[in-house]
């Protein structure tokens, strides 16, 4: 089985969560966004280079648009003109996509082939195989799991406090993954990698967003994790390398 892991949006949180990755041999594919995202600082074209060296930089769009709702036009500059910026950036091929917002559709997803990308990732999760290289799924989010990661909004939090583990009920109940499992993000990502791993999956696919782990306190099990991963046998891959194995194996 292949371990990837990909985070969004180009966030300077990366930095460390690169070095995170570096301390455990693990690959990850940075989709970056020269556009500000959610009022966080952004990492330079420096740093994105420097990040370059080590793992794998994709193409996240110029301005995060779900390009869905944008015209064809609007769509094919943001996404070939993402894959021109990064290449400029970082000097090295850009093969990989990621849809802002998880959102394409057919007319999307064949702009992104246009381009001249080889794959894209999508944000399906629970997936442990791929069909297409250009809907790409994950296997699962770092997120705060079962309760919700803030009190704000206050009223939100009293409504809904399990909405987590309450959207991914059914989709776990499918995976067979025990009650138990569910009591920490932790727990969860060690049964979920049992699961992959004991079914012959394709890959295990971890997701992110850098500064969604800082404001939820996310470092310390995503670090349990990896050392998790790092002593069981299986090959750390980027989303491209991914991709490419993917595809090899059905041609
Ligand atoms: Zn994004």
């Amino acid at each position: 089985m292949l371990f990837t892991t990909s985070w969004d949006d180009g966030y300077a949180l990366d930095l460390k969560l690169a070095s995170l990755l570096d301390r455990y041999r693990c690959k990850g594919t940075f989709y970056v966004c020269p556009a500000l995202q959610n009022s966080r600082q952004m990492l330079s074209e420096e740093e994105i280079r420097a990040l370059a060296v080590r793992h794998e930089i994709g193409a996240h769009s110029l301005t995060h648009p779900k390009l869905t709702l944008v015209s064809q036009d609007a769509a094919r500059r943001e996404i070939s003109g993402s894959k021109e910026w990064v290449e400029r950036v970082t000097g090295r091929p850009c093969t990989m996509f990621c849809y802002p917002k998880g959102r394409w559709n057919d007319s999307v997803r064949a702009l992104v082939q246009e381009a001249g990308f080889l794959g894209a990732r999508s944000t399906q999760a629970w997936k442990f195989s791929a069909t297409d290289p250009f809907t790409l799924p994950m296997s699962m989010q770092v997120m705060p799991f079962p309760v919700r990661g803030s009190f704000r909004p206050l009223w939100k939090f009293l409504l809904d406090p399990f909405c987590a583990f309450r959207i991914h009920w059914s989709a776990l109940n499918a995976l067979g993954i025990p009650l138990i499992a569910r009591s920490s993000w932790l727990r969860l990502a060690i049964a979920c990698f049992e699961h992959a791993k004991n079914s012959d999956a394709q890959f295990f696919h971890l997701y992110g967003h850098s500064h969604e782990l800082e404001r939820f306190h996310l470092w310390e099990p995503l670090e349990a994790f990896l050392a998790y991963v790092a002593q069981s046998n299986v090959r750390c891959v980027t989303n491209g390398e991914l991709v490419e194995e993917l595809r090899e194996k059905r041609a």
